[in-house]
């Protein structure tokens, strides 16, 4: 049975000099920006040692459109949409930035194929304890309220949620 090595790897890499696959790390390191590490290995049949590259490799989040057809998820969309419902609110782009990356993670969890709704139902989510008026804007926009009364239902649901309790 092959020993699991320190670094917790199991992949077998077959020798580049005699395809033996069993091998030790000999040292491991992350290369600047993270996205990859390097791993130092020598073959236990022959003792060549070589050099592995693991990069992080996510899977890509697609949404599907109401149309049907599938986009990949783009986090600049979300700070664009987000932007225009922020105008003139006291909404910073670090917050802007920090919701699409909520966003983009929770529709991971749900993902790897989730619908353009989950996407505006996560911004929404987020959006609402963030800013009212701007969560308001966004929804007027997404949910694509068609008369006044369903903008007012969506006020009156807000404000009921922000209203402190009383006795
Ligand atoms: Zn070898």
């Amino acid at each position: 049975m092959r020993p699991r090595d320190l670094s917790g790897s199991v992949a077998a890499v077959k020798c580049p000099s005699c395809g033996g696959l069993d091998d030790k790390v000999v040292d491991s390191r992350q290369s600047d920006d993270g996205a990859s590490i390097r791993r130092r290995r020598q073959c236990l049949e022959c003792g060549r040692r070589y050099t592995t590259f693991e990069r992080l490799e996510e899977l890509p989040l697609v949404v599907v459109k109401r149309s049907g057809d599938r986009v990949p998820f783009e986090a600049a969309k979300v700070v664009a949409g987000v932007h225009a419902a922020a105008k003139y609110r006291p909404i910073t782009d670090e917050q802007l930035q920090t919701l699409a990356h909520e966003v983009e993670e929770s529709l991971r969890l749900a993902g790897p194929e989730v619908t353009s709704e989950d996407v505006g139902l996560a911004v929404l989510e987020r959006l609402r304890e963030l800013d009212e008026v701007a969560y308001l804007r966004f929804a007027s926009v997404y949910k694509g309220f068609d008369d006044a009364a369903d903008f007012e239902r969506e006020v009156a649901v807000l404000t009921k949620s922000t209203e402190p309790k009383r006795r």
